[in-house]
């Protein structure tokens, strides 16, 4: 049996993009205020511990480890009143938890590496990059939004880590997940890839920007296309999304179909924008580029999206 709407391809491409991998059961219908609490107390429970952008990781024979017991978090100086339930694995309940004690204090066998390093490293597996890339974001948006922002007075956690409580004005806030739009425009020959001011040496990615509010997915290809290469864009079309805690986005790749060729780069944005062809393209994915240019790393979602155009053909 077809069916049109779903011919697309039964391996989605986000599944391979990196911090897609979580397999936590979220059970979003049964966080109850005191969901933290119980979760904790339970001897399966395991915690992700956090500090200041940084994961702690033991170090095992060699091998990083982020999973912590609950007994084991207590040299840690953990706040269990600002500690989120990311849900359940097949072993137990699953926490994000600040940790209070200074990365110079540890002992030997833990580590504290910053979230960009695990994932460019890949020193966790896929799964608990999953579950870092939700923990991440979760404890970055509730430690920028202690206060409500309609009333100005503290809020309380509350939902497992899900929502915010204004006690003063009784109004609820709700974790952000800012939308990112990425796309790749390209024709059969060439795609376009642009040098951000801050990218490291030779690195040439796909062009993104925020979606505004009002804005559809593809509205915000077409403007930041515009904006940032003076590329006008036809068809838009989706292809992968990719969890993105810097500090909580959801990156949304897509391909664009240029109209014009003349490139327009917005140079306050870009250092440098211009058109590859496919040969040029394919040495810099196998680092091999005569010239040293290289494109994101495998885990990045614009690796993925250069890497699927490349074989396209
Ligand atoms: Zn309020």
């Amino acid at each position: 049996m077809s069916f049109r709407l779903f011919d697309a391809p039964l391996r989605e491409p986000s599944q391979f993009v990196g911090f897609a991998g979580n397999k936590i059961d979220r059970q979003s219908e049964n966080r109850a205020d005191d969901a933290v609490e119980k979760a904790f107390a339970e001897r399966s429970a395991r915690l992700m511990l956090m500090h200041a952008g940084r994961l702690y990781l033991k170090l095992n024979g060699g091998k990083f480890d982020p999973w912590f017991e609950a007994a084991e978090s207590q040299p840690f100086e953990v706040s269990l009143d600002r500690g989120v339930l990311l849900g359940f694995s097949e072993n137990g309940p699953v926490l994000a938890v600040p940790a209070g004690i200074e990365p110079e204090k540890l002992p030997e066998t833990v580590k504290a590496i910053d979230y960009r390093s695990v994932y460019m490293q890949g020193l966790i597996d896929e799964a608990a990059a999953g579950a870092l890339a939700q923990g991440a974001a979760l404890l970055a948006w509730h430690a920028s939004h202690a206060f409500c922002s309609k009333c100005g007075s503290p809020s309380e956690m509350r939902a497992g880590g899900y929502r915010r409580h204004c006690p003063a004005c009784g109004t609820d806030h709700f974790p952000r997940t800012d939308p990112v739009a990425i796309m790749l425009t390209a024709t059969r020959e060439k795609c376009l890839l642009g040098r951000g001011r801050h990218f490291g040496p030779g690195m040439y990615s796909a062009l993104a920007g925020f979606i505004e509010p009002g804005e559809t997915i593809e509205a915000a290809v077409r403007r930041e296309t515009l904006e940032e290469a003076g590329i006008r864009l036809g068809r838009v079309v989706y292809h992968a999304s990719q969890p993105w805690p810097f500090p909580y986005s959801l990156m949304i790749g897509c391909f664009g179909e240029p109209l014009n060729e003349d490139i327009q780069a917005d140079l306050n944005e870009l250092e440098d924008c211009r058109w590859f062809f496919r040969d040029e393209v394919r040495s810099m994915l196998e680092r091999t580029h005569p010239g040293d240019l290289i494109t994101p790393p495998k885990g990045a979602i614009a690796h993925h999206l250069i890497r699927a155009w490349v074989d396209s053909e």
